[in-house]
């Protein structure tokens, strides 16, 4: 179907669109659906003996080793439960390094040998799996015929049930291991990390004077930023279809200059869809809070509340696949990726991120006079050294194809890794750097003008939307993740760079406790250090702006522009050792993730290529040839008549179409090269032969597309799939 006919039908179906019956009704309201699909602590409370409880909840909360001995209490009560929600079967669910949810299907139901069949549930199959792991990607930890891989329950991430029309499923998060322990996913460095980080938190609170602090951990708020384009377009468009991403298509006449869709009424027919996917969230007890348009046409944002970080890294994924399968019931497509529009903002997924216990609570709140809330000093000094120490690594945890599309193109912070603090923090800082702070500057009031409206407060510092890592009052939002990718890689890296900061932290002020300083004393002093070694990073101005990338230089502060840029930080030295002495990486499996991101970086660019090649030969070509025809035959045709015909029309289109065709002919050839068998060549031959030349043939497509008839043109225009929703 061409674009126009494809026009036609969306415009159809937005004209007769009615949402679907979702809405709240009565004895149903959001909080009695919030977590009804989800085995939570009120409901083992309710069906777990006592003792089994606490032992259960001794781990979720406080980070105690799983007793085997409750396992088959609690899958008995769990099966149970599920059946009652119209359960059949049962899934461990992983997340294998495609960046994807995978997950296994087995029935309750076994044989009993007398041709009935019984449910069963032992806790052996609840804590361990086995699927075949030979098809996910390991990075050579291991060979494809050494096919075994193990899955473990995650306790701390609650089990759910998952509805679909023709049967539900009891869902329980796991790890996914190799036979020796390798990790082959997300999750399993993701715990190790929070463990690490949470050891040594724990060891900072006690220095001030927390003699049993309760178990720490990090939490997480993911944004999510996507795209809703009508169904009928993102059938008829195959790159978007394969690549996730347009590679062809001129800019619209109207694009974002008006900036007129950030924050306007939400489209009914994307309210509907929003209703209907928070009700979704509600029932897997996902916090789902903010929604709001975004900057672009046709783009939208989601933010669930935080929770500890491999919760929200599991509710992550399933908001992800949920939004796809609901966008599809309201006839749209979400997509996820980070660019599906050349000249148009991307998305992204800023991780809010936070550490706290319950006895302490949120341990980045500053108060209202942060210089006198040293333990809050501290821990903030704490990112501000692993965040200097290791950007080059926070730089590679958000490093994709697809994320190279965004960041440092002025609307997404730039490649340089740096922290925004606010003026309120880095005036207490810079007194710390002198000496001591004495002062913290203030809350003000905004005067309006108006006197019947109430006397707002304003926030001791204004926002700094340009800003890689920003502190915003209570938290730290990291906004370069890209809004494809797990929060899992982020928060990982960024445990295990607090972990070290933490630990050296506290080596630092017990050393010189025992040694008889002071602990204020000792406090003030590392402060000062921490401040002068890495106050570096530290940077309030505009992100985007060409001075910054000269100042960063001078600050000596890493740019790493591209993915191959970035991801060799992964196998560094720096990296080996800090993930091999904080546990969470051995050198074998950090290898294996660099050779992942080579191999997934090389696949993506491949990919849209021989695209590029199929949809500009079969689709862009024949489509600017019957122009050219048609306007060489009404040339013929006039002058044939007598009249005087002007050539120009056939220039105009046998230009664009002569380059076409010589840019497509370069990008087959480049294609059919052989860059050398090492991971690293084949991605540089995918960053510097076939990224150029699919741009070639791009910009010939687009001029195409300013000249080629409307009913002639094959693709979908931009026009189309960003207004018509
Ligand atoms: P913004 O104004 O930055 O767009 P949003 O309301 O869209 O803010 O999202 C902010 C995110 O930060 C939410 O997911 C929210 O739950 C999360 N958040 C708030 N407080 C914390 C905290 N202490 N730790 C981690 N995340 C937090
Ligand atoms: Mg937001």
């Amino acid at each position: 179907m061409s674009g126009n006919i494809v026009r036609l039908q969306a415009i159809k179906d937005v004209e007769a669109y009615v949402p679907p019956a979702v809405s709240f009704t009565a004895g149903e309201t959001p909080g009695e659906i919030f977590g009804a699909n989800v085995f939570s602590k009120v409901e083992m409370q309710k069906r777990l003996p006592k003792s089994v409880y606490k032992s259960v909840l001794a781990t979720i909360d406080h980070a105690a080793r799983l007793d085997p001995l409750i396992a088959d209490a609690v899958a008995a009560a769990m099966k149970d439960w599920a059946m009652e929600k119209g359960a059949t079967h049962y899934a461990h669910v992983f997340y294998p390094l495609t960046g994807l949810t995978a997950e296994k299907h087995d029935s309750f139901l076994e044989p009993a040998g007398d041709g009935s069949a019984l449910a069963e549930f032992a806790g052996k199959t609840l804590t361990q799996g086995e699927p075949d792991a030979s098809s996910f990607p390991s990075g050579g930890l291991r060979n494809t015929f050494e096919a075994r891989g193990y899955t473990g329950w995650d306790v701390t991430s609650p089990a759910y049930v998952l509805e679909s029309p023709n049967g539900n499923t009891l869902c329980i998060p796991t790890v996914f291991v190799s036979m020796n322990g390798d990790a082959l996913d997300h999750k399993t460095p993701l715990l190790r990390s929070q463990q690490s980080m949470a050891k040594h938190a724990e060891r900072v609170l006690r220095l001030f004077g927390h003699a049993k602090p309760d178990a720490v951990v990090s939490y997480c708020g993911p944004e999510q930023e996507y795209f809703l384009v009508d169904r009928h377009f993102f059938l008829a468009r195959p790159d978007l279809l394969n690549a996730g991403r347009t590679l062809f298509g001129a800019k619209p006449p109207k694009g974002q200059e008006f900036d007129d869709h950030y924050f306007g009424a939400i489209p009914e027919r994307v309210l509907g869809f929003m209703m209907d996917t928070e009700r979704e969230l509600f029932k897997l007890g996902i916090p789902a809070k903010t929604r709001h348009n975004e900057v672009a046409p046709g783009q939208f944002e989601i933010a669930p509340m935080f929770e500890r970080g491999n919760v929200a890294a599991d509710h992550q994924q399933l908001l992800m696949t949920t939004f796809k399968r609901l966008a599809q019931k309201h006839g749209m497509e979400c997509l996820f990726h980070e660019k599906p529009f050349e000249g148009i903002n991307g998305s992204g997924k800023h991780v809010n991120f936070s550490l706290g216990n319950t006895t302490e609570g949120n341990l980045l709140l500053p108060g209202d006079t942060p210089h006198e809330n040293a333990q809050f000093l501290v821990f903030c000094a704490a990112v501000i050294r692993a965040v200097h120490k290791y950007s080059g690594l926070l730089r590679a945890s958000v490093a994709s194809a697809s994320n190279d599309h965004r960041l440092g193109a002025n609307e997404a912070p730039p490649a340089i890794i740096s922290i925004f603090l606010g003026d309120q923090l880095t005036d207490v800082f810079d007194q710390v750097a002198k000496g001591g702070a004495t002062s913290s500057k203030e809350k003000g009031t905004l005067i309006i003008g108006v006197d019947t409206l109430p006397v707002l407060p304003t926030d001791p510092g204004d926002r700094n939307r340009t800003s890689p890592f920003a502190f915003t009052g209570n938290r730290f939002e990291f906004r370069a993740p890209g809004s494809q990718q797990t929060v899992a890689g982020p928060m990982v890296t960024i445990n295990t760079i607090m972990a070290e900061a933490l630990d050296h932290i506290a080596t630092r002020l017990e050393t010189a406790v025992a040694a008889g300083t002071e602990f204020n004393v000792a406090v003030q002093k590392l402060l000062e250090e921490i401040i002068t070694d890495h106050g570096a990073v530290v940077f309030n101005g505009d992100g985007y702006s060409d001075d910054w990338q000269v100042e960063a230089a001078a600050r000596g502060l890493p740019n790493l522009r591209t993915t191959l840029d970035a991801l060799p930080e992964l196998v560094s030295e720096l990296a080996t050792e800090l993930f091999s002495t904080y546990g969470v990486f051995s050198e074998r499996e950090m290898h294996s993730r660099y050779e992942i991101g080579l191999e997934h970086y090389t696949l993506t660019v491949g990919v849209e290529a021989r695209l590029t090649l199929e949809v500009g030969t079969t689709a862009v070509l024949p489509a600017a040839v019957r122009h050219q025809t048609e306007v060489a035959q009404n040339i013929g045709a006039l002058r044939a008549a007598g009249v005087d015909a002007d050539p120009s029309a056939l220039d105009e289109i046998t230009g664009p179409l002569t380059e076409l065709r010589s840019a497509l002919a370069r990008l087959r050839s480049a294609l059919g090269e052989h860059p050398g068998a090492a991971a690293m060549d084949e991605a540089r031959h995918a960053q510097d032969a076939l990224l150029p030349a699919m741009a070639a043939v791009r910009a010939a497509s687009d001029l195409l597309e300013g000249v080629v008839a409307d009913d002639l043109w094959p693709l979908p225009t931009y026009q189309e799939m960003l207004y018509i929703l």
